[in-house]
C-alpha cells in the first residue's frame, strides 16, 4: 500500500505559516541534475510542500510524474503535480490523476494551461475540457477526496474582459470544487490584499497562497511580468536598472524586495507563501531562513 498525502488545505489550517517551492520538470539531463541539486540545497530547509508544474502545450506528462515521484519518495516531500487541460482528452486527463491517485498523491494544481506558441485564443482538445473549472469538476466527481489547488489572479488573468469578470469565473472555480488557491506572482502587496477582499466579498472563502518570484534581473522581470500579466513598480525597476550589469548584485535586490512583501503578507495573516523558483535554490534558502527567523 502507498503511503497516503495528507491534504495541503490541512497544512495550510495549521500551525505556522507554510512554505512551498515550485519546480519545473526539466528538458534535458543537465536540467535534470540543476534540479537534483537545487531540491539537494533546500532539503535542510524543509518546505511544507512542492509543486511540479506541467509543460505549456501538455509536453511534460511523463517529465512531470517521473520528477513529483522523485521529489516525494528521495526527498520525503508533500508534492503536488500541477495538471492543464492543454492537448488531452478528458479520458486522459482522468487516466493521469487515477495514476497519481493510485501512487497515494492527493494534492493537484488543476489548471486549464495557456494556449499553444503562436495561438491567442484558448481551444480546447477534442473531448477535451475549455476552463480549469471542468478540470476541478472532473476530478471532484471521480476523485472526491483529491485536495485541488487552482490559479488565482490579484491582478487579473490577461485574457479576462475584466476583473469583475475574472472573479465571477474565479467563484465558478471555488463552486467546482477548488480546495485553495495559489496566485499568479505578484510584486506589490496592495494586489494581494485588495484580491483577497474582494474574493471574501463574494463568497470565495478558500485560503489564498501569495505567490512570489524573487526577481533575477531586470531583463527577466519585463520579460515575466506581461508575460503574467504582473505590474512591477517603479521602485522594483529602478533598484533593479542599478545593478543591470551585475547578476548576484540583481539577485541580492530581487529577494529582499521578495522578503520584504514575504514579511508583509505573513503578517497580515497570509497562510504562507509559495516561492515561484525556477530551479534555483539560492532565493529560496536565504527566504526560508528570513521565515525561520519570522517564525521564531
Ligand atoms: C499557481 C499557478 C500555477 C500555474 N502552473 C502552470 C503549469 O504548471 N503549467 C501551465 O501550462 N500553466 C501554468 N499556469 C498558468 C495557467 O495555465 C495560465 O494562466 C492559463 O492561461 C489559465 O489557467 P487557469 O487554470 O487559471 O484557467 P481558468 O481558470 O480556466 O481561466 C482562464 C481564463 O478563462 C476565463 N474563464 C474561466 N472560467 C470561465 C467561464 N466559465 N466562462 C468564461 N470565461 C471563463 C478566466 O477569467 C480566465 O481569463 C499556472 C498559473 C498559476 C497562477
Amino acid at each position: 500500500m502507498p503511503a497516503i498525502d495528507r491534504p495541503i488545505t490541512e497544512l495550510l489550517a495549521s500551525g505556522p505559516p507554510k512554505l512551498s517551492v515550485e519546480f519545473f520538470p526539466p528538458k534535458n539531463e543537465d536540467g535534470g541534475q540543476q534540479l537534483l541539486r537545487s531540491a539537494e540545497a533546500i532539503r535542510p530547509y524543509r518546505p511544507d510542500f512542492v509543486s511540479i508544474t506541467y509543460g505549456a502545450g501538455g509536453t511534460t506528462r511523463e517529465r512531470t510524474f517521473k520528477y513529483a515521484k522523485i521529489l516525494r519518495e528521495e526527498f520525503g516531500w508533500l508534492v503536488m503535480p500541477h495538471l492543464t487541460c492543454v492537448g488531452s482528452t478528458r479520458g486522459e486527463l482522468l487516466d493521469i490523476v487515477a495514476g497519481y491517485h493510485a501512487d497515494g498523491i492527493r494534492n493537484i494544481m488543476a489548471l486549464r494551461g495557456d494556449p499553444p506558441k503562436g495561438q491567442t485564443e484558448f481551444v480546447p482538445s477534442p473531448d477535451g475540457l475549455r476552463y480549469a473549472s471542468d478540470l476541478i469538476a472532473l476530478i471532484r466527481e471521480n476523485f472526491p477526496d483529491m485536495c485541488l489547488g487552482a490559479g488565482a489572479y490579484p491582478e487579473k488573468h490577461p485574457e479576462a474582459a475584466s476583473m469583475d469578470d475574472d472573479l465571477a469565473h474565479l467563484k465558478i472555480k471555488a463552486e467546482a470544487g477548488a480546495s485553495f488557491l495559489t496566485t499568479q506572482l505578484f510584486f506589490d502587496n496592495e494586489h494581494y490584499f485588495r484580491f483577497l477582499g474582494r474574493c471574501r466579498e463574494l463568497g470565495i472563502n478558500l485560503p489564498v497562497l501569495p505567490g512570489l518570484l524573487p526577481a533575477l534581473s531586470l531583463a527577466q522581470v519585463q520579460r515575466f511580468g506581461p508575460m503574467c500579466g504582473s505590474s512591477l513598480p517603479r521602485a522594483l525597476v529602478e533598484q533593479l536598472q542599478v545593478v543591470e550589469n551585475e547578476p548576484r548584485a540583481a539577485e541580492a535586490v530581487g529577494v529582499t524586495w521578495a522578503y520584504h512583501q514575504m514579511k508583509e503578507l505573513l503578517r497580515s495573516g497570509a497562510p504562507g507563501i509559495h516561492l515561484y523558483i525556477l530551479n534555483r535554490s539560492g532565493p529560496a534558502i536565504t527566504l526560508a531562513r528570513s521565515l525561520e527567523r519570522e517564525a521564531a
